[in-house]
């Protein structure tokens, strides 16, 4: 009998979520953890809470660049502490079973091509919008085998350098971590707003749902914040269109929470700029899974992989 569940970890830059995912990409248990401190403790942790006997493999999606042969993460600009780790053999070790590594937002487009929003479509591609912006292309009805850093495609040549060493990227206009970093700039200026009374008056704990909250409640600071990322993620959903004319974009992760303010005024924006044919016919929606979108794509991730005979490292 073939073993219907896996696990599916997902490594994001400010959170760790693991999950009991079955084959039809059905949550059975999850949890979630801060990803920072010891990683692979409080993955192998996290993995015992939730595991059950008969598990298929163990997937696990991390944000940055994949060396797959080596089971490795070469790069993570929003989680330094996983470049280099040897994440994959820690964790065959204690549970022996096979553990797949892929880039998280890949893993997060092939979750939603299995049994997602994306299961109708052959040429789509995956945003997921949180701390950082991650990017995954599936490609005639397939997860395409390439980087997809899309929250490092610049859209300001002249601005100041991101950590991954290219200047303006995506991310650092229109990701949580962007709008986070504009509150607090805007609050110290002493701009009025109604988030100086949240987090008990510590500006440095706002969240991005702190702000859509503050932005439902009229606060104009917050709708400025969320319109102007909102306008930056536009510019990104034109370059995308343009370039790749997909079937659709779907948009997972935590800022999916602010659609109405955030999404709408990004997809305004990608109209004004992408070409008219191409933007027509394209269409942004979000994903089946929210926030869960990498622990049911990394599951899927290791049932694809069984069923390929792909062995792991591979
Ligand atoms: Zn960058």
């Amino acid at each position: 009998m073939s073993k219907k569940y896996a696990i599916g970890i997902d490594l994001g830059g400010t959170n760790l979520r693991v999950a009991l995912v079955s084959e039809g990409g059905e949550i059975i248990r999850k949890i979630r953890k801060s990803s920072s401190g010891g990683i692979l403790d409080s993955l192998l942790e996290s993995i015992e809470e939730i595991r059950q006997d008969e598990i298929a493999g163990i997937g696990v999606g991390v944000a940055g660049i994949i060396d797959r042969k080596n089971g490795r993460v070469f790069s993570s600009p929003n989680l330094r502490a996983v470049e280099g780790i040897d994440l994959l053999q820690g964790i065959e070790r204690k549970f022996n079973v096979p553990v797949f590594l892929e880039n998280d937002a890949n893993a997060a487009a092939l979750g939603e091509k299995v049994s997602g929003a994306g299961k109708n479509f052959e040429n789509f591609v995956l945003l997921t919008l949180g701390t950082g912006i991650g990017g995954g292309i599936i490609h005639k009805g397939g997860l395409l085998d390439v980087s997809a850093e899309i929250g490092h495609m610049s859209i300001n040549a002249e601005a100041e350098k991101c950590p991954c060493g290219n200047t303006g990227c995506l991310e650092n206009y229109a990701s949580a971590r962007a709008m986070i970093a504009r509150a607090v700039t805007m609050l110290e200026k002493g701009t009025e707003s109604i988030l100086k009374e949240c987090c008990k008056g510590s500006i440095y704990k706002i969240t991005p749902e702190d702000i859509y909250k503050a932005a439902l409640e009229g606060d104009t600071l917050s709708r400025e914040i969320l319109r102007e990322a909102g306008r930056a993620l536009g510019v990104g959903l034109a370059n995308i269109i343009n370039i790749l004319s997909p079937e659709a974009i779907i948009l997972a992760g935590g800022l999916v929470g602010a659609w109405n303010i955030y999404v709408q005024e990004a997809i305004r924006e990608a109209s004004r700029r992408a070409f008219k044919d191409l933007f027509d016919s394209v269409k942004i929606i979000p994903s089946s899974f929210g926030d869960a979108a990498g622990v049911v794509g990394a599951a899927s991730l290791v049932f694809m992989k069984l069923e390929e005979n792909i062995p792991p490292r591979f």
